[in-house]
């Protein structure tokens, strides 16, 4: 079974003329509907993510200031990141989607999980909001995997376009949360080179691919197969999580890295293979970025099909 986590309220988080935009999660919804894959899956009802758990990867004051620019009519957190009146009761309610699948998918009730929301998480860090992320939707939930359900081996798998610089902060540290990311680069943000490894107990639990711009697909696939194998083989996860950004697409008109929709499913079926093995097939996975709305739709679908078969 697949638990399938999306909310009309994603749409309020009113951005503008931007490319995180609600037309986005509106295709995909659409495209899962015509296809008939939605009805497939079984649809939670949640709630939005408590304080308490906001709190274990933000300072209070970055929460603090959402709300007060929410509660203020909006604006913007940087050059690129926008709060809109809606904005922090929607990004509560997108890392308690989050949170919900790792309570359910631990619970043993099912083995997947999608969670299309937006905002999107991965450069959110402890203290500020970045690169359309306000608050980091898989960070959080990691971390109720690692302290409500006390699980000490936990896998984050980041293949957005964009490094995840805010996840990788926040685990940097911390052995119990691997961090595996392929990415552009250079590009932005500017970290997640391959000699950035993790610290203290942490050291070895963070694991960087950086992808130049014009690498072949084929090459792409090879090497976060390989890579991501080796990482798991050292990590052993229990339950493994996807930061899952289509940004890398071909078409999309912020990232590319010249990837086509198969890849995607090619990627996916990679990282159900590694939680098989290790994770009993517990996989939750997150949307992040995507910015070509049909494109995005095509690749969502893809992504969906691989846990669906994996998920029975
Ligand atoms: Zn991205």
């Amino acid at each position: 079974m697949t638990l399938l986590y999306y909310d009309p309220r994603f749409l309020e988080h009113d951005t503008g003329q931007h490319p995180e935009q609600a037309e986005r999660l509106r295709q995909v919804v659409r495209h899962l509907e015509n296809t008939g894959l939605l009805t497939e899956c079984e649809r939670p009802t949640w709630q939005p993510a408590s304080r308490e758990r906001l709190e274990r990867v933000h300072e209070a004051g970055h929460i603090d200031r959402v709300a007060a620019v929410a509660t203020q009519g909006g604006g913007r957190l940087d050059a690129d990141t926008v709060v809109s009146p809606a904005s922090f009761d929607v990004a509560r309610l997108a890392a308690g989607a989050a949170c919900d699948a790792v309570d359910r998918i631990l619970a043993g009730g099912a083995k997947t999980a999608l969670c299309l929301v937006r905002p999107p998480g991965h450069h959110a860090l402890a203290e500020r909001a970045m690169g359309f992320c306000l608050f980091n939707n898989i960070a959080v939930a990691a971390c109720v995997a690692r302290d409500e359900h006390q699980l000490d081996r936990i896998l984050i798998v980041d293949w957005d376009v964009h490094h995840g610089n805010g996840t990788q902060d926040t685990f940097y540290a911390d052995g119990r949360v691997g961090f595996f990311s392929i990415h552009r680069w250079p590009f932005y943000p500017g970290t997640g080179a391959a000699d950035e490894t993790g610290v203290g107990d942490g050291a070895g639990a963070t694991r960087n691919l950086p992808i130049a711009f014009g690498t072949p697909r084929q090459t792409y696939r090879e090497m976060f197969r390989r890579e991501l194998e080796d990482f798991a083989a050292r990590i052993r996860p229990r339950l493994v999580l996807i930061s899952a950004g289509f940004d890398a697409h071909r078409e999309d008109p912020i990232g590319s890295l010249g990837l086509e929709v198969e890849d995607f499913a090619e990627l996916t079926k990679i990282v159900l293979a590694v939680a098989a093995t290790y994770a009993d097939g517990r996989v939750a996975s997150v949307l992040e970025g995507g910015y070509n709305p049909p494109v995005l739709a095509e690749c969502v679908q893809t992504h969906l099909r691989g846990l669906l078969e994996a998920g029975v």
